[in-house]
C-alpha cells in the first residue's frame, strides 16, 4: 500500500481484494460479521468474499449457506493467508491477532479507547485497523453503518425479554376469572438507542413503562413509544457534544442517586443502558435501592463491563440474586444472544462502510474523509486515531517517541 501526503492509500493491484469473515472467539459471542444475504453485496463491489469454516453456526448460519451465496468458505489457516480485509465483530483473540500481517485490515468493534495497547500492537504490526466504535454517528451517511446503534437496538429489544421471562409475574395487566393482575412496572434510566427499544418492546408486552435520562431531548423520545419520563428535581439536564450526555460532577451524582432510588423501589423491574463516552458508565442503582426493591424484582445493568456498570454489585455475564429476592443480571453483550437477527444488522453495516471504502475492486483509505477520519485507528503502521494516540501517550508521557497522526479530523 502506498500514501500520499494526505494519508490516501489503496490496495490497488491486479487481484480482487479478498474480504474475510472471521469466526468469532469472544466469549459467549454468537454472532457473525458477514451472513449469507450479505454476501452478494460485496461481491457487487468487486471483492472476493471469503468465510472461516464454522463462522456462522452460532448464529444458525452454515457453511453450505455462505457458498451458496458466493462465498469461499475455508479453514482458519488459509483464510487468514489469503485474506486482505478481516471482517470481525468483537476484538479477536491474543492467538488470531498475532497471525495477522502487515498490509492487512481489520474491521470490528475494537475499543480502542478502552484498551489504547491493542491499538498500539497493530499499528506496529502494520495491520489497518478499523474500528466501527470511532463513527461519527451524527453524520447522516454515516447512519447505515452505525453498529452501535443496531447492536444496542438488538440489546435493549432482549433486555425487556428477558426481563419478563426473569420476572414470576405477568408483563400485562390481566383480569380473568381468577382475579386480577397489575401490570409490571418497567423503570428504563437511560433513553438512548438499547434504552429506547427496552420501553417499546416492554410496553408491547403490557408493562406500564417509565424513563429517565439527563439529555432533555429524551423525554420526547421516551414519550413516542408509550413511557412516561421522570422528572428529577435534583438534577439539571447534563447535556455533552454530539447528542451524548456529560459526566455529572461527584455531588449531582449523589443528588440523583438519592432520589431515583425512591422511583426504583416502586418498580417490578429497572433496565439500565446509560454511557457516558470515554468514562466508566455512572452508578444510577446503590445497593442501598436494591435492597428498597419487592422479592422478585429485575434489575439488567446493560452497561457493564470490565470498566464498570450502572448498577451497584451487578457483574459482566453474571446472575446474582441478593438476599432481599432481587435479580440482577450484568447484561453486557445482549446483542449476542439474538444473533442471527444481530448479525444480518450488523453485516448491513459492513457493507455499508465497504461500499464506502471499495472503490472498483479496490480499497482506498483516505483519513481527510469525515468517516474514515473516525474508524480508521492504525494505518501505515503507526496509530493514527487522535484519541487513541492521546490515551497512549498519557499512559507513557517519558517514553519513547509515540506514533504521531500527521493529519485527521479531531476525534
Ligand atoms: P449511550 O449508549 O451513550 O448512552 C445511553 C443513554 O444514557 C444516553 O441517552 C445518555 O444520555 C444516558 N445517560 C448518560 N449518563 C446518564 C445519567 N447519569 N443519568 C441518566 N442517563 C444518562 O447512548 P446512545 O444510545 O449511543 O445514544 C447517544 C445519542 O446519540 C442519543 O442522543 C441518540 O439519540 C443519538 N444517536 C443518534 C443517531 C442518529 O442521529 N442517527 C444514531 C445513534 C444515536
Amino acid at each position: 500500500m502506498t500514501a500520499d501526503s494526505l494519508g490516501r492509500a489503496s490496495t490497488r493491484d491486479s487481484t480482487p481484494l479478498a474480504v474475510a469473515a472471521v469466526k468469532e472467539s469472544g466469549r459467549g459471542e454468537r454472532r457473525v460479521a458477514l451472513v449469507p444475504a450479505i454476501v452478494g453485496k460485496l461481491r457487487a463491489l468487486g471483492v472476493d468474499v471469503l468465510v472461516e469454516s464454522g463462522a456462522g453456526a452460532a448464529a444458525h448460519f452454515p457453511d453450505a449457506a455462505y457458498v451458496e451465496a458466493g462465498a469461499v468458505v475455508l479453514p482458519a489457516a488459509e483464510l487468514y493467508r489469503r485474506a486482505d480485509v478481516l471482517l470481525s465483530v468483537g476484538r479477536p483473540g491474543d492467538a488470531v491477532t498475532a497471525r495477522l500481517r502487515a498490509g492487512q485490515v481489520l474491521v470490528g468493534v475494537l475499543n480502542p479507547l478502552a484498551d489504547p495497547g491493542y491499538a498500539h500492537r497493530l499499528g506496529t504490526a502494520g495491520v489497518t485497523a478499523i474500528s466501527l466504535d470511532g463513527l461519527p454517528r451524527l453524520l447522516s451517511r454515516a447512519q447505515s453503518m452505525d453498529v452501535l446503534s443496531s447492536q444496542a437496538s438488538a440489546a435493549g429489544y432482549r433486555a425487556a425479554l428477558l426481563a419478563a421471562d426473569l420476572y414470576g409475574r405477568y408483563f400485562p395487566l390481566l383480569i380473568t376469572a381468577a382475579g386480577t393482575e397489575r401490570p409490571a412496572e418497567v423503570l428504563v434510566l437511560g433513553v438512548g438507542v438499547a434504552g429506547l427499544q427496552a420501553l417499546g418492546t416492554a410496553r408491547r408486552l403490557g408493562a406500564v413503562v417509565r424513563a429517565y435520562d439527563v439529555r432533555p431531548e429524551a423525554r420526547a423520545e421516551a414519550e413516542s413509544v408509550g413511557a412516561t419520563f421522570l422528572e428529577l428535581r435534583s438534577v439539571a439536564t447534563a447535556e455533552g457534544g454530539g447528542g451524548y450526555a456529560r459526566a455529572l460532577t461527584p455531588d449531582e451524582q449523589r443528588a440523583q442517586q438519592g432520589e431515583l432510588s425512591r422511583h426504583i423501589a416502586r418498580h417490578d423491574i429497572v433496565i439500565t443502558t446509560a454511557q457516558v463516552p470515554g468514562r466508566r458508565p455512572p452508578v444510577l442503582v446503590t445497593a442501598e435501592a436494591i435492597e428498597a426493591m419487592r422479592p422478585g424484582s429485575v434489575v439488567l445493568d446493560l452497561a457493564r463491563g470490565d470498566l464498570g456498570g450502572n448498577v451497584e454489585g451487578s457483574r459482566p455475564d453474571e446472575t446474582v440474586v441478593t438476599p432481599g429476592g432481587v435479580t440482577i443480571v450484568g447484561a453486557d453483550n445482549l446483542a449476542a444472544t439474538m444473533p442471527a437477527g444481530a448479525s444480518t444488522a450488523y453485516a448491513r453495516n459492513i457493507a455499508a462502510l465497504l461500499a464506502q471504502l471499495v472503490t472498483d475492486g479496490a480499497l482506498a483509505i483516505d483519513l481527510t474523509d469525515e468517516i474514515q477520519a473516525g474508524v480508521v485507528i492504525t494505518h501505515g503502521g503507526r496509530v493514527v486515531h487522535p484519541g487513541t494516540i492521546r490515551l497512549l501517550e498519557a499512559a507513557a508521557p517519558a517514553g519513547p517517541a509515540r506514533p504521531v497522526a500527521e493529519s485527521g479530523a479531531e476525534r
